[in-house]
């Protein structure tokens, strides 16, 4: 037993710890999760807890249903929401294969391959998210979607239930050491916006998930409805999760390089450049549900074209502005990315596109600065500047032609991935909407 698996065990006895969830990711990025006594836990370090993986989204096929889920100990954390006392801990866990090696269909194993490669090059990735979700009144079945106030970008809203919210969710957060940056409200009423501290990928993968089930725990703590669907709105701004990448080697940022353009280093620039070449392929995986796209194409600073710019707020990828004496402030923002992904496998891919842009030395473009939305189709033809996937239907198509995604994700992904969102958006085509029938009904 190792110093973090014994520390793990001496919490729990003096924390008078009942339960500890063991917490893994689906293959669509929902958490599930599995409660173990106290007595369990050094058998779950030492060997894992066997389950039926072909109950879960993706995992396995019915034929090879056994897994195991092995805790990793440097994740454990109380769950506040549980109380103080004889609470409930959680930590995070590695899927295996019954002969202990890695399960090709952990999306947290899938992130590490990705964070292995990089620091094979001498690379730690890190990640800052800016999470977007909306705050609902809690709906009755059926009943019309009632944000909870009126409020736009950055008002401080005099109802202050938006307030209370963000307050109580950070405060949770941070009792288990996730730091929180940034907090306000959104643009759209009810919709508001967390910004995680940067952390290395997987940390923040991890924080993602605690942090989709703090925000839904204290929702129903405050009778409120909290949603991360990517636009549950037709006529209101969508919910992203734009998110800022840096490479690190060591102490020294590589994407900083003084007196260079936006002080951005050749190896960012090339990063950006792995960005946009792969960035058609890799949008089903950022960008996962039909619903995705409703958000891509409706407007309100969600990128539509593939393009980088400085304060661009129209483009995929944007290079911040950088603060004076901050070498460690450079850094770009992938801006598809929304908050219904898969965290793990959106930053395994998003680092393996820009990991690929540093080996192949892809040439980046020049930075567009208009407001690629305004411009005439012809504008943005002669600029070389192509439209991102307009549909789940297309994206699964770039997708499926991309040995570079299937490569990176493992066949088993892959294959599992294209098959689970083809089946929704047949689901979807099949569909006689309200629009039609609106439309139609009377006049044909
Ligand atoms: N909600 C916008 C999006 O979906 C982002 C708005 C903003 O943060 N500027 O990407
Ligand atoms: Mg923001
Ligand atoms: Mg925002
Ligand atoms: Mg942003």
């Amino acid at each position: 037993m190792d110093r973090q698996q014994e520390f793990v065990l001496r919490t729990v006895e003096e924390r008078d710890v009942r339960f500890i969830r063991l917490w893994f990711t689906d293959v669509l990025g929902m958490l599930k999760s599995v409660a173990i006594a106290p007595a369990e836990l050094e058998s779950a370090f030492a060997e894992g807890i066997g389950f039926d993986g072909s109950a879960i989204e993706g995992l396995t096929r019915v034929y090879e249903a056994d897994m195991v889920a092995r805790p990793d100990p440097t994740t454990f954390s109380l769950l506040p929401w549980r109380g103080e006392t004889q609470g409930t801990a959680r930590m995070f866990c590695d899927i295996l294969n019954p002969d202990g090696t890695p399960s090709l269909a952990d999306s947290r194993n899938v992130l590490k391959r990705s964070m292995d490669r990089a620091s094979e090059q001498g690379f730690t990735f890190y990640t800052h998210p800016e999470v977007e979700f909306y705050l609902f009144e809690t709906p009755t079945k059926g009943g019309p979607l009632i944000p909870i106030d009126h409020g736009g970008y950055f008002d401080h809203v005099a109802r202050p239930a938006g307030h209370d919210f963000r307050r109580q969710v950070i405060t949770m957060l941070e009792s288990m050491s996730i730091s929180v940056e940034f907090s306000h409200h959104e643009a759209g009423p009810g919709q508001n916006e967390i910004d995680l501290r940067y952390a290395d990928a997987l940390t923040t993968a991890d924080n993602l998930m605690t942090f989709r089930t703090v925000v839904k725990e204290v929702a129903l703590e405050q009778g409120v409805f909290a949603s991360f669907m990517p636009k549950p709105l037709a006529d209101q701004p969508g919910s992203g999760m734009h998110t800022h990448f840096s490479l690190f080697e060591g102490d020294r940022n590589a994407f900083h390089e003084p007196g260079a353009q936006y002080e951005l280093s050749k190896t960012g620039r090339q990063f950006i450049a792995g960005l946009l070449h792969h960035a058609a392929e890799i949008t089903a995986v950022t960008n996962q549900y039909v619903n995705s796209y409703k958000r891509l194409w409706g407007g309100s600073e969600a990128p539509s074209y593939v393009c980088w710019g400085h304060n661009n707020r129209s483009a995929l990828v944007r290079v911040p502005m950088y603060k004076p004496g901050k070498s460690n402030s450079t850094r770009i923002e992938y801006r598809a990315i929304d908050t219904a992904a898969n965290p793990y496998l959106a930053y395994a891919i998003t680092l393996a596109a820009g990991l690929k842009g540093i080996e192949e030395g892809y040439e980046l473009p020049d930075a567009t600065e208009d407001d690629v939305w305004h411009l005439t189709d012809a504008e943005r033809r002669a600029m070389g500047i192509k439209p991102l996937p307009e549909d789940l239907d297309e994206a699964l198509d770039i997708m499926e032609g991309s040995e570079f995604v299937a490569e990176v994700l493992g066949e088993h992904v892959f294959d599992y991935f294209l098959k689970n969102k083809r089946a929704e958006w047949n689901d979807y085509s099949r569909q006689v909407t309200p629009f039609e029938l609106n439309r139609l009904l009377q006049v044909l």
